[in-house]
This record gives C-alpha cells, sequence and structure tokens, in this order.
C-alpha cells in the first residue's frame, strides 16, 4: 500500500463572506492511497477558521504507517489510530478515510452508497449556499442557483431582512439559513425566526454561539422550524450533547474526521430523534461524492462545494432535479479530468 499527497488551492467563483470573515479560496490536501491496482482518492479540505492547513497536512501525513491500513479495512481500529498520532485535525484524517472508502469500493468492485448501505432513491435536494454579498450580486448568484431546488443563506449582519427580500425578488425556492453563530439576543432572534418562516424558510443552522447552549436550547423549545447545530457538533462524542439543545445536527466529512465517524453520527442522532443535515466544505467531487454516498440517510443536504467552485480536478458528478445522482462505479465514482 502506498500514500501520496499534495497541496491544492481550491478557488470559489465568488468571495465567500459568512457573519465573521470573507476568503477567495480554500486550501486542500489531496489524498491517493493505491493498492494492488486500485487507487483510492481523498481531500482535506481546510478552511481558515477550522486550524488546520498545508503543512499541518503534511506533518500529519509524513507520520502515516499504511502497514496499518490492512485491507480489509476495519475503520474503527483505523479512526483510532489516526486520532493517537494527533488531536484534532479532522480534515486530513478525513482525506486518509475517504480515500479508503474509495479504494475498499474499487477493490470490492462495488459503489461506497451501497457498501454504506445507502438507498439512493432517498437522496435529499441539495441545497446551494449565497454568501452575504451586493444586491446585485447575490441577484447573479440566484439566477446561477436556477435548478436548484432550494438556496441557503448565510445571515447574521443587521442588513438580513434585506438580503432575503433581494432573493425572494428573484425566486421562490424554499431557504435554509444558517446564522454561523451571529445572533445574540433570543427576543430578536425568535422573531426573526418567525418572520423567516413566513419566507419560507425551513431550518436555521447554529443561530447563536456554540457556547450558549441556554440560548440555542430556548430558541429550538419556542422555534416553528428546526433548530439545527453546526459548530457545536464535531464529531461523535458531540452528538449526545446537542439533544434538547437543538432538532437536529449537521454532520460534515471534514468535522467528523471522514465517512466512517460519520455513519456513526447519523446512527446515534437516529436513536436521539435528532434531524440530520449533511453539509460540507469548499469542496471537489471527490469529498462531495463521499457525502453524498451517505446523504440518502439524512434529512437535508448541503452538498454544494463542486457548484461553488471553478477548478474542481475531477469531472462533475451528475446532478438532476437538485440531486446528486449516485452512479454505479465502484468506490465513490470519482473520474479525474
Ligand atoms: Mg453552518
Amino acid at each position: 500500500m502506498r500514500l501520496t499527497y499534495q497541496p491544492f488551492e481550491l478557488l470559489l467563483k465568488h468571495t465567500f463572506t459568512i457573519a465573521k470573515f470573507s476568503r477567495t479560496s480554500t486550501p486542500l490536501t489531496l489524498v491517493q492511497i493505491e493498492h494492488e491496482g486500485h487507487t483510492g482518492y481523498g481531500e482535506a479540505s481546510m478552511v481558515p477558521y477550522m486550524g488546520e492547513s498545508h503543512q499541518s497536512a503534511a506533518a500529519f501525513l509524513s507520520k502515516i504507517d499504511v502497514s496499518r491500513f490492512s485491507y480489509p479495512f476495519d475503520f474503527a481500529a483505523i479512526i483510532n489510530y489516526l486520532d493517537g498520532i494527533a488531536l484534532g485535525q479532522p480534515a486530513v484524517k478525513a482525506a486518509i478515510d475517504i480515500a479508503l472508502h474509495d479504494l475498499e469500493g474499487k477493490l470490492k468492485g462495488k459503489p461506497c452508497w451501497q457498501l454504506c448501505g445507502t438507498d439512493p432513491a432517498k437522496m435529499p435536494a441539495t441545497s446551494f449556499t449565497i454568501g452575504i454579498d451586493t444586491k446585485d450580486v447575490i441577484i447573479q448568484k440566484v439566477k446561477e442557483a436556477e435548478g436548484l431546488k432550494v438556496i441557503k443563506v448565510k445571515l447574521g449582519r443587521d442588513s438580513d431582512k434585506e438580503l432575503i427580500q433581494t432573493i425572494r425578488s428573484a425566486t421562490n425556492v424554499p431557504l435554509y439559513v444558517d446564522a454561523n453563530q451571529g445572533w445574540t439576543d433570543r427576543r430578536r432572534s425568535i422573531d426573526m425566526i418567525y418572520w423567516l418562516k413566513e419566507q419560507g424558510v425551513q431550518l436555521i443552522e447554529q443561530p447563536m454561539l456554540k457556547t450558549d447552549i441556554d440560548g440555542n436550547a430556548w430558541l429550538t423549545e419556542h422555534s416553528p422550524i428546526p433548530i439545527i447545530g453546526d459548530e457545536a457538533v464535531q464529531r461523535l462524542a458531540d452528538v449526545e450533547a446537542a439533544r434538547g439543545v437543538y432538532h437536529g445536527i449537521n454532520i460534515k466529512l471534514m468535522k467528523s474526521a471522514g465517512m466512517y465517524e460519520a455513519q456513526q453520527m447519523i446512527n446515534k442522532a437516529r436513536e436521539l430523534g435528532l434531524k440530520i443535515l449533511i453539509g460540507c466544505m469548499s469542496e471537489t467531487s471527490c469529498a462531495t461524492l463521499a457525502a453524498a454516498a451517505l446523504a440518502p440517510q439524512c434529512d437535508w443536504a448541503d452538498l454544494d462545494g463542486p457548484l461553488l467552485t471553478t477548478n474542481n480536478p475531477y469531472k462533475m458528478p451528475a446532478f438532476k432535479d437538485g440531486k446528486w445522482v449516485l452512479s454505479n462505479e465502484a468506490g465513490l465514482g470519482l473520474t479525474l479530468l
């Protein structure tokens, strides 16, 4: 078995602005693991606020002993091994986990979604995120989103209502809202949520600071639409604490350290009666197809990475009626350009 990797800079179509920062590209580390003539592909998407970088990924990968990945893969043992190398760094761990899942599918001659026990007919429509911007750019972005079934909007500024009204002047599709911890006042937040519901908003992500457990729990108790924890929920150990604080959780492979633990989080959330949104960072087709293999097990999908970037090194996966289409190819179903 052989592991190789390269740094990559994934370029965004638009400057991406959320409540706390802006950026125009995202550092990725692309990982390949080869075994018996097959290659599994993975990637780490390292958005700056999560604290990983090309340097930290390279340092982590240089410590990997691939002889620990004997086939057939024991993913529980592998994640324990990776967690033993360093705490945190979930994105680079996800890169390894995704590459091994792709490789496993290829070695078994089966698509990853089938190995995950996923029913592809249950694929939810994916939302398309529109960042905070000027009115004209927002309308342009909405036009680009034509054919998509759901738009996700990043809120958390004084001009939030105008932003929603601008989008509503251009489209009637359902909306998801992500406040990225930007709201502070409970009463103002609940008034806003009721107003947003009237505007066709179907869920709210992380309204208040992840540390404001009482505030988020209060909103969850009073909100007429689901409140979803994102920043508050990283890995499996965080799922239990979401009960009573949120209606549901946002699982992302770059937080969960990959597909294996994301599946454990899905199972745990179901057991606890929590709803599930499967989301992404800025990702290529690779991590998107990995998340799409699990998406039909979730309630909502926000897997728009390849739709928001310009230099995806892989072929765009099939996309129909606002949904990613899972292929019958072995592994993730990824094609290099
Ligand atoms: Mg979010």
